[in-house]
């Protein structure tokens, strides 16, 4: 399974052959560049089969062409009418970019429908015009294939929009507490930070540490749903827990999907490397987002001067994403490969989002680390505060070891194999430190603003004259599906909290083990109150059970929505988590500068859970090896070093230890806005 192996050092799992060290950085002299940005730029070309004169340069109205005077006086009022309030519809749509003639004529030609006539204005020559800096034949090479794919998405197109969800992240949404009576934020050493959270200015590590480290206010209200959609809420499904019955769940999931697997897949990489872009497209390609969207898209982002965002649009969704350009929470989406259903997460890059990329990396099996190829820039995202690196560690400690590297930009660099293989040799020997069997990654050259070598292989010479290799999605088909838990008893951390519109509320995230079924009874902790499985929805369409490695919606009744906060974990009320405030663990601790000593304040982050925490006591320090003590009772603990050490939360948090179940018994340490350490949990105390 994906997330079988140990925290680098430890010697629980036989998998852990090789004594490297997470956190060991690589030593390099690296210099950084200006980044140079790539132009999208929309080509308005005459529409050929649906206007074959010339059109006029600026003024489209239609009354003012003697063509479309010699239509409309043919109108009745009511056609003029229906005529209008088509041109009103599509003008929103496609902006100023189409001639209205050809607009008039699309609608009259269509009979006044709508929908037919965006598709047949859309279906024309009218399609996005990517182009990079450099008007490299690969680049230009890449079209016929997305003609193809065109000429036959050219269907009726209704919107297709591909359904984002952005999963919530406990540190920003959590907000009731269980406060331990007694114990301040003070005694737990968390003032020792400036109280201000800046996302933009100074050093965004102190900040943001202290962003991280702050209580969490205690407010009366829940967290708040953040779908996008209001689609996205599950419909719950109407039907009494007496009826029922029990189902083989492994011949079941083998015939669910026709056969394909399900695969949890999340997008790393540092901010601004083309992980929303390559993603987004990749979608476009694949068809999961129409033409006519991706034209609103390239409007609006035309409009808000961000033209070259058009493709990240697809996945960063809310205003302040697109604002700023970046991507902050966790998008959601699902597409097809040939043997599998992937759920794909996009990640945020930027240092400020960590926990949030934590939360997606949390549930993820298998991950794709984006890079950009370009001279600078690529050295700016590896070396030491670039998030390459970070991130690389953080998921192989979160247990993902399948890694796809989509060496991107690679337009910026003529597709140059030279600078390809430079990478590939940085990355590779960085990664074999980090934990991942060489093996298990592959990378893949890619360019995801121009789509090249995303869903076919490229066929520019200038990449097959080096590359025989896989495109990006036969990589991703390629991936191992993970073995899922479902033999244990039932596990799900909660990764977002909302109100339905019918009785009961929601909730939603990864099945880590065993499986659910409409009907069942369900305990949570730590409140430790039960409630009943009223609806499961698996990718927005209800179903009657779900099991381990599904990201499902819950509909629950019996319980109150206020009792139930991200990072809570729902489980078999027969066979139950334990939940605590202070546990045992051994750590791996990472590249730090300042020695971890007792009172240690850090930010406890596993699953979705993200929870201010003490370094209660410093017990031992082991053998990387062989996890025999070394020495007893440190007065610190220094970078590289295996400890076990005792941790302290201010709340209860429900977790298992590391040898029962690895996915709810693995966390990660922050401080100060850098992950500190990696640990399984060894004992719950009380
Ligand atoms: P993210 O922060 O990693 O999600 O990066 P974005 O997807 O938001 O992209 C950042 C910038 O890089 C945008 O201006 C993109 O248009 C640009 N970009 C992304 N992929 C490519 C690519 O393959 N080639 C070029 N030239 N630019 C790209």
């Amino acid at each position: 399974m994906a997330r079988h192996r140990n925290v680098r050092g430890y010697n629980y799992d036989e998998d852990f052959e090789e004594d490297d060290l997470y956190g060991q950085s690589v030593e390099d002299d690296f210099c950084i560049s200006p980044s140079t940005a790539a132009q999208f730029i929309y080509s308005r070309r005459d529409n050929k089969a649906g206007c074959p004169e010339p059109l006029e340069e600026e003024e489209y109205g239609y009354e003012d062409t003697e063509h479309s005077n010699c239509v409309s006086q043919k109108l009745t009022e009511i056609q003029k009418a229906q005529l209008e309030s088509c041109l009103d519809h599509m003008r929103e749509v496609l902006g100023e970019s189409v001639p209205e003639k050809v607009m008039v004529e699309a609608v009259l030609h269509n009979k006044f429908d709508v929908q037919q006539a965006l598709d047949s204005v859309l279906s024309q020559d009218n399609k996005p015009n990517l182009k990079t800096k450099n008007e490299d034949p690969v680049l230009t090479g890449k079209a016929p294939k997305g003609k193809d794919r065109d000429s036959h998405t050219a269907r009726v197109e209704p919107d297709i929009v591909p359904k984002v969800t952005k999963m919530t992240v406990s540190g920003k949404k959590q907000t009731t507490g269980f406060e331990i009576p007694g114990m301040t934020v003070e005694e737990n050493g968390h003032n020792a930070f400036p109280p201000q959270k800046g996302l933009s200015s100074g050093d965004a590590n102190v900040n943001v540490g202290a962003a991280e480290i702050l209580p969490k206010p205690v407010l009366p209200s829940q967290t708040v749903q953040t779908f996008e959609e209001p689609t996205m809420a599950p419909t719950p499904v109407k039907r009494s827990g007496k009826a029922k019955q029990q189902i083989d769940v492994k011949a079941e999931l083998e015939k669910r999907q026709g056969g394909k697997h399900l695969l949890n897949l999340v997008v790393i990489g540092h901010v601004d490397a083309g992980k929303s872009t390559l993603m987004g497209h990749l979608l476009y390609l694949l068809g999961n987002v129409n033409k006519r969207t991706m034209h609103k898209y390239e409007q609006e982002s035309k409009k808000a001067g961000k033209a070259s965002f058009a493709y990240a649009w697809v996945l960063d969704e809310t205003g302040e994403e697109r604002e700023r350009g970046v991507t902050m929470d966790v998008g959601m989406t699902k597409f097809e490969t040939k043997t599998k259903v992937i759920t794909l997460m996009d990640a945020p890059g930027h240092k400020d989002f960590i926990p949030n990329m934590i939360t997606g990396a949390a549930q993820a099996d298998v991950a794709i680390l984006v890079v950009d190829a370009s001279r600078g820039e690529f050295e700016a995202g590896f070396e030491t505060g670039g998030q390459t690196r970070e991130h690389g560690l953080l998921v192989r400690s979160l247990g993902v070891t399948q890694l796809a590297v989509a060496v991107n930009k690679m337009d910026q660099v003529n597709w140059q194999q030279e600078r390809f293989q430079e990478i590939v040799n940085k990355l590779g020997q960085f990664l074999k430190q980090a934990g991942f069997k060489e093996s298990d990654v592959a990378y893949i050259p890619t360019s995801g603003l121009g789509g090249e070598n995303l869903v076919t292989r490229s066929q520019s010479s200038e990449l097959t004259k080096w590359y025989e290799g896989k495109c990006l999605l036969e990589q991703i088909d390629s991936f191992k599906s993970p073995q899922r838990s479902v033999d244990k008893p039932f596990r799900l951390c909660v990764s977002d909290v909302f109100k339905d519109q019918g009785s009961g509320f929601c909730v939603t995230g990864k099945i880590d083990a065993g499986y659910v079924q409409v009907g069942d009874r369900l305990l949570a902790m730590p409140p430790n109150e039960t409630c009943t499985v009223k609806g499961i929805a698996l990718h927005d369409e209800p179903v009657d059970w779900a099991a381990a490695g599904d990201h499902v919606s819950l509909t629950l009744t019996g319980m109150d929505i206020i009792k139930i906060n991200v990072g809570y974990i729902f489980c078999c009320p027969k066979e139950p988590i334990k939940a605590c405030t202070r546990f045992r663990a051994r750590v791996l601790i990472f590249n730090i500068e300042v020695p971890i000593t007792k009172g240690f304040p850090v930010l406890l982050h596993f699953q979705t859970v993200s929870e201010p925490a003490t370094i209660r006591k410093l017990l031992s320090v082991l053998h990387k090896s062989t996890g025999e003590v070394t020495k007893k009772k440190p007065k610190c603990l220094t970078k590289g070093q295996n400890a076990l050490i005792e941790l302290q939360t201010q709340r209860p948090i429900a977790l298992e230890l590391y040898k029962d179940f690895k996915e709810l018994g693995r966390f990660m340490l922050r401080y100060g806005g850098s992950t500190i350490a990696a640990g399984v949990v060894a004992e719950i105390k009380e």
